[in-house]
Formats: C-alpha cells, sequence, structure tokens
C-alpha cells in the first residue's frame, strides 16, 4: 500500500522519489508536495468507509504518505470537533458560524498532525536525528513524537517563547536550545548545525511531508459538514503550512470526485508581523522580511515564510485575502470566546475569530455564507503571558 506516487517541486515541477528522505527541490530550492495515485485510491475508498475508522487524522492513511501502517507514530491527533458558534454567530448576524478547535491536540496545537506525520515517514526512512527551528508549537509537538518515535531530537526556538511551550520540550526530555530573536534566527542555527551534525531538519515547508499531516484539517472539515466545502476557511497564518494544507486537502478531494469547489481561504496576520498581508495589499508575488514582529501571538511570529509563493497564489485563486489584525483585536477576541462561547483560544485562534468581524464590516463575507474559523491552539499554553493578577 503505497499511493504516493512522487513528489513534486511546486515551482518547477521536477520530481522526487518517496523511498529516500526528500527536503526542498533540488533545481529551484521550492517546496515539494505529495502526489497520489488518485484513481487508485478512488478505487479502493469511498467517502463511505471513514464513519468506521478511529478517530484520528490517520483515518484517512490512503491519502497520508506512509507505507506500512506500523510505521505510524501516533498519540491520537486530529478529529478534531466543528463547534457551530452559536451565541456569536447571532451577534454577528452570521447564519453559519464554526470553529474548528485544534486546542483538543495532544499537545494542544495542530502542529501535531504535521508532527505526526513528519516523525512517522522518518520512522518509515530510517531517520534518526531530527531538527526543528520552531516558533513555539512544532517544537513541543516534536519533542513527544520523537521521544515516543525514539528519534535523537534538537529543538531550537526564540528565548521568549511562552514559557509552558518551552517547558513542555524540557520535560519531554530533549535538546531544546534558545536564541535571541525570532524563528528566523532559529533557523539560521539550525541549518549551521544540520551542516555540522548531520541531522535532518524538518523546517516549515521545507520537507513535504508536514503539509500531509496538516491537510487532514481540511478533509475533516468536509466529512463533518457531510462531504461537502464550506465557503469560507479563516486560517492565522505564520509560516502558511497550514493554508497550504487545507487548499491541498480540497484539491485532493476535488480530484476524488467527493467535493464540488474550494472555498476561499483567508489569512489572517497580525499588524505587528504581516509579511503576506503587506505582499498580497501590494499585488506582490513574494513578501519582504518584515522586521519588529512582536506579538502575544507567538505562532504568527514568521516573519518571512519560505513558501510565500505558495500562500499568495492560494489566496488569489481561491478568491480569499489577507488581513491583519491589532493586539487589541486579539485580546478582545479571546475575552469573547472564552466568555460567550466557553472556547479558551490560544491568541493565534483569537486573531482569526478577530478578522470574522472585518471581513464582515468589508463585505467579504456575506450573512448566510458557511465560515470555518480555525482555533489552531489551547489558551492554556499561553498562560503566562495572558495571565493578570486578580484584584484584590
Ligand atoms: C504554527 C501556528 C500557527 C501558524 O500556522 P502556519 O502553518 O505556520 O501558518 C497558528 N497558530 C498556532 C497556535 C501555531 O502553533
Ligand atoms: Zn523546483
Amino acid at each position: 500500500m503505497a499511493y504516493v506516487v512522487e513528489y513534486k517541486c511546486a515551482r518547477c515541477g521536477s520530481k522526487y522519489k518517496p523511498n529516500i528522505p526528500q527536503t526542498v527541490c533540488k533545481s529551484c530550492n521550492g517546496p515539494l508536495l505529495a502526489v497520489y495515485d488518485i484513481e487508485l485510491a478512488k478505487k479502493v475508498l469511498g467517502k463511505h468507509v471513514f464513519s468506521s475508522r478511529p478517530n484520528s487524522m490517520w483515518r484517512y492513511l490512503e491519502l497520508l504518505p506512509i507505507s506500512d501502517e506500523r510505521n505510524i507514530v501516533s498519540l491520537g491527533e486530529g478529529y478534531t470537533p466543528l463547534i457551530k458558534l452559536e451565541r456569536l454567530r447571532e451577534k454577528l448576524g452570521l447564519k453559519n458560524l464554526y470553529m474548528k478547535d485544534e486546542g483538543r491536540n495532544p499537545t494542544a496545537t495542530f502542529k501535531d498532525r504535521p508532527i505526526s506525520a513528519t516523525v512517522s515517514v522518518l520512522k518509515e526512512l530510517n531517520v534518526k536525528s531530527v531538527a526543528i527551528p520552531t516558533a513555539g508549537n512544532a517544537g513541543a509537538s516534536l519533542a513527544a513524537y520523537g521521544v515516543r518515535a525514539g528519534l535523537d531530537v534538537h529543538i531550537v526556538m526564540p528565548s521568549d517563547t511562552p514559557k509552558t511551550i518551552y517547558m513542555e520540550a524540557v520535560f519531554h526530555n530533549v535538546d531544546v536550545k534558545l536564541v535571541n530573536g525570532l524563528i528566523s534566527d532559529a533557523g539560521k542555527y539550525v541549518a549551521e548545525a544540520v551542516s555540522r551534525y548531520g541531522w535532518f531538519d524538518i523546517s516549515t515547508m521545507k520537507v513535504p511531508y508536514r503539509v500531509e499531516g496538516t491537510k487532514t484539517m481540511g478533509f475533516e472539515v468536509c466529512e463533518q459538514l457531510g462531504w461537502s466545502s464550506p465557503d469560507v476557511i479563516i486560517f492565522p497564518t505564520g509560516g502558511g503550512e497550514g493554508v497550504i494544507g487545507i487548499w491541498k486537502a480540497f484539491k485532493e478531494l476535488i480530484e476524488l470526485g467527493w467535493v464540488k469547489r474550494m472555498p476561499r481561504i483567508v489569512v489572517v496576520q497580525s499588524e505587528c508581523c504581516k509579511p503576506i498581508v503587506s505582499a498580497y495589499n501590494r499585488g506582490s508575488e513574494r513578501v519582504e522580511f518584515f522586521s519588529g514582529c512582536k506579538t502575544i501571538a507567538s505562532g504568527l511570529r514568521v516573519p518571512k515564510p519560505f513558501a510565500d509563493k505558495e500562500i499568495l497564489k492560494i489566496i488569489r485563486e481561491s478568491g480569499g485575502t489577507a488581513v491583519d489584525v491589532s493586539e487589541k483585536e486579539i485580546i478582545n477576541s479571546l475575552n469573547e470566546l472564552a466568555s460567550k462561547e466557553g472556547i479558551l483560544a490560544c491568541p493565534e485562534g483569537a486573531a482569526a475569530y478577530a478578522a470574522v468581524k472585518k471581513l464582515l464590516d468589508y463585505k467579504l463575507i456575506d450573512k448566510d455564507e458557511e465560515t470555518i474559523v480555525y482555533n489552531t491552539g489551547s489558551g492554556l499554553k499561553y498562560m503566562d503571558l495572558l495571565y493578570q493578577t486578580p484584584d484584590t
């Protein structure tokens, strides 16, 4: 059972073999994407098969990059609830507003999906040492899945990453290094160490495996809506693996003939760190390095996403848009979700919800449209940033 036929460069189309570890395109340095034998998958799969499968992202096994099921490294990631925001929906006058709550994952963010997929592939391809530059959550997740797979794990994150996230990695007893600066500085550190020690670097979009796990967030929404596409998807974006994964999910589902259309994909960034929003508004195909990224939504502090070209293309081709929100809007939204819907969102998820109001104001979503907001993680991981001394 091996449905991945090849990995293909998203930019120049060069093709690479699935049976050895792949990174980026050797001819143009672009990101690689997995290509499946969809015709073969069509023969064995039908929409009906999934209801009897395990409630994890591995229910979509044939559309994930693993040949032997025994190599799956899982902690029960995915199959998160799609929650209708009844009270906020009514307040905003929207008919169908849902939150996909990724805070329910094993390490409480959606990063468990890409990391479970990647660690499983590394096990299958016999890679032993792995390194990751991270804004925090992908590192905490790699710590958990890495030790479970018996890998040698190296994590590099900014020194001002929320303490809970740093402590997770520490408790999993892996190598964690703090650097001054942002994920871009962690990336430089890892790139150097990789060439010295021979670690395998799984930076965002620099291996084709992570996005395969991420795409299950798109599959699940379709399945949870009775195999139909929503109108609008709103995702808080840093490195862009989330939106690229969701876009790829819909591409594959359309090819399989299970859904009819691509939703409009909306990227949300913090006004303090908005390289994608700026490039989108300039009409540019590429981002410029965005300096001074300082936001409570630490997962969005990515000053120069590697797959900028792909993210911008997805926004434009899907008819979506890119919006930024202020720190005040993030905190207000976090409070609103917590006090009205019982959802303690992470600041990134709160940013995505804050964007709904803007999109309504700009008339970019219609009141009747089915709108999905991703809460990418649990607010519990950010308590050291959010904590305020109670009034006595
Ligand atoms: C990583 C992360 C994001 C951003 O996702 P990308 O795929 O990098 O765009 C958003 N929210 C949280 C909580 C994250 O950990
Ligand atoms: Zn290429």
